[in-house]
């Protein structure tokens, strides 16, 4: 049974008195992360490297975030890629694929935090620590979308139009959805292709969904 995070840390949130001294701080694409006390802050593990809480950090990420009970993992969803994070283990899964890890996510006090360099890498993410403002500094590279992707097929895409469509697919990702993935609305209208079938669009080196299963 899946529940949503939020439920969880709900039931938990704690009123504790804590000063905000946060060992780092997070900045995605030059905007910081608000962290407050009640979800908890940033943090240095014990391998060294900085634990963020869960549901601030992958929010401002633009992703969602839903938690499984049962298997004690974090399924986080961005523009078609899922990455799964189970807490304890040194390993995280991307797309089916397991990558190890040198840490691994944790629940401390009651919230879940995860290893943000290797979680957000893991979304095609660059990170970097800027040390002299203790700052962990995310570019999620939407910003820098002008490198051209060269379309496998042009003049067949092109002759596709939106109602012989059907499949969508991201030009930047290279992922493909079905039209009503809620991915789909997401693409930017320079990055949408339309795909008439399954086959064009594996052809055209697009890979499926792992949310919508095309
Ligand atoms: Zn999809």
């Amino acid at each position: 049974m899946k529940r949503t995070l939020s439920v969880v840390i709900a039931a938990f949130v704690i009123a504790a008195s804590l000063i905000p001294a946060y060992a780092a701080n997070v900045s995605i694409d030059g905007r910081g992360v608000q962290f407050d006390e009640s979800y908890g802050e940033p943090f240095v593990d014990q391998s060294g490297r900085i634990q963020v809480p869960l549901r601030q950090t992958m929010e401002a990420f633009g992703s969602t975030v839903i938690w499984n009970e049962e298997t004690k993992t974090v399924i986080i969803e961005k523009d078609g890629t899922k990455v799964e994070v189970p807490i304890g283990q040194m390993y995280i899964v991307k797309d089916g694929q397991r990558i190890s890890n040198d840490t691994a996510a944790l629940i401390k006090d009651s919230r879940v935090y995860l290893p943000v360099r290797s979680v957000l890498e893991a979304f095609g993410a660059s990170v970097s620590w800027d040390d002299s403002s203790k700052t962990v500094k995310v570019s999620t590279g939407a910003e820098q979308e002008s490198i051209p992707t060269i379309s496998p097929t042009p003049t067949q895409s092109s002759n596709v139009t939106q109602s012989e469509a059907a499949y969508i697919g991201n030009s930047n990702t290279m992922k493909f959805h079905r039209p009503d993935c809620r991915y789909v609305d997401q693409i930017k209208d320079v990055h949408v292709v339309y795909l008439k079938t399954r086959d064009n669009a594996i052809s055209g080196g697009y890979v499926p969904c792992k949310v919508c299963n095309p």
